[in-house]
């Protein structure tokens, strides 16, 4: 007789949705926690666990129902990933998942293995609320930096522009005085993702690399493969392989890269790791319909201890995530795109992830648009700028 496998999966946003969607499709069971009634991924998942992430019980039933649990964003309390792994295999572990949480241990993972970084400083939340002395010890911090809270920032959240040295202590008060780093703001000539997936073992997938323009630091657009300077979207791809093998990995990783260097020397620039995410990424959308298998078919694949698959690249392609912005015209009126009017475009994939409610820079959805050359995809990507920007 079959066996249905089961998945649990710690949040129900977007990528636990799209997770959903890839595991029912080779005939698995999805289960997710989430607090939220009607989140996107409860919408679609065969059971839904309405309750806290903290929450022992909750944790306890999830355990109880599948084979298998992993994470659909990274700052899932890592206590509650140490309890499901008390009773069933967690994708990746609490202890990679540890580290990408923390910009810190993150950072100081990525030296350790030889990989080299924007050049930051400590702040550590003050114990007794005397936080001169932490700001003191970067006396020989470079400016402009960017402050960065350690735990909890996304989509450019928790972050400030620090523009000189004045500054620091009013930007660390705006961030609440939580433990942070300062980051030297670089001169990025343009950024790569490397998704890649790693099972049982240590076999190893890699994606080609992507190529990231962003706005407001959340992502707007995706190439991929990526198009800037090929020698490095290779190295990229080897750092990524080399992060997840130090790490024995076991699930879907993603690192971000920034290539940094003087505009007018290209001899100079240098490519450099940012952060990685445990877990599928935004940027990796663009593999659910330019790749042989997706990043998450993959994560499913992991789960189910199931051979990887095909990461190799069928098209060319370009990603436009939809924010929230889109839904209101120039004068805040709401108004939906014009779905037909993108889905006239030949090679145009709409994915749309259940939000009921339009805000401004919220994730609402992607497009992902597939040709047989760059030219095909760029001529693409203008009729649907012209479509969203008309509507
Ligand atoms: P998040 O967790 O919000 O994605 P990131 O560190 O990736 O945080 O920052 C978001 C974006 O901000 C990056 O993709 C990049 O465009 C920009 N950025 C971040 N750090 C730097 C830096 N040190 N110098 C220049 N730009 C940066
Ligand atoms: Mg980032």
């Amino acid at each position: 007789m079959h066996r249905t496998r089961s998945i649990g999966v710690m949040g129900g946003g977007q990528l636990g949705r799209m997770l959903a969607h890839a595991a029912q499709r080779l005939g698995m069971r999805v289960t997710v926690l989430d607090p939220q009634a009607d989140c996107p991924a409860a919408q679609v998942a065969d059971a839904h666990i309405r309750a806290a992430y903290d929450d022992d019980q909750a944790l306890d039933a999830l355990a109880r129902c599948c084979d298998a649990v992993t994470t659909e964003f990274e700052n899932v309390p890592a206590r509650s990933l140490v309890r499901l792994a008390q009773a069933k295999p967690v994708r990746p572990s609490a202890d990679a998942v540890a580290i990408a949480q923390d910009r810190l241990l993150e950072k100081q993972f990525f030296i350790k293995q030889g990989i080299a970084t924007a050049a930051f400083w400590q702040l550590d939340k003050p114990a007794d609320g005397s936080h001169g002395a932490s700001i003191e010890a970067c006396h020989d911090a470079r400016f402009p930096a960017i402050l960065k809270t350690r735990r909890l920032g996304y989509d450019g959240k928790g972050q400030i522009n620090v523009p000189n040295r004045e500054s620091l202590s009013k930007a660390w008060a705006e961030l609440g005085y939580v433990d942070c780093l300062l980051e030297e703001r670089l001169d990025l000539r343009f950024e790569l993702s490397v998704v890649l997936a790693r099972g049982q073992g240590g076999e190893l997938r890699v994606y080609q690399a992507i190529e990231n323009i962003h706005h407001q630091g959340i992502l707007a657009l995706s190439y991929f493969p990526a198009r800037s300077h090929p020698e490095f979207a290779k190295q990229a791809e080897v750092l990524a392989a080399k992060l997840a093998n130090g790490l024995d990995y076991q699930g879907v990783l993603c690192v971000e890269f920034f290539v940094v260097g003087p505009l007018d020397d290209p001899r100079q620039w240098h490519i450099i790791a940012n952060e990685m995410a445990p877990r599928p990424h935004n940027s990796g959308h663009i593999t659910m319909d330019a790749c042989a298998v997706s990043q998450f078919e993959q994560q499913a694949r992991v789960l189910a201890e199931f051979p990887l698959g095909d990461t190799s690249a069928h098209a060319y392609a370009c990603l436009i995530n939809l924010l929230g912005d889109r839904w209101f015209d120039r004068d805040g009126c709401y108004r939906e795109p014009d779905w037909a009017g993108l889905l006239a475009i030949e090679g145009l994939h709409l994915h749309l992830y259940g939000k009921h409610e339009a805000r401004v820079g919220r994730k609402m959805g992607h497009i992902n648009l597939c040709a047989t050359s760059e030219a095909l995809v760029d001529r693409a990507l203008e009729k649907a700028l012209k479509v969203l920007e008309r509507s």
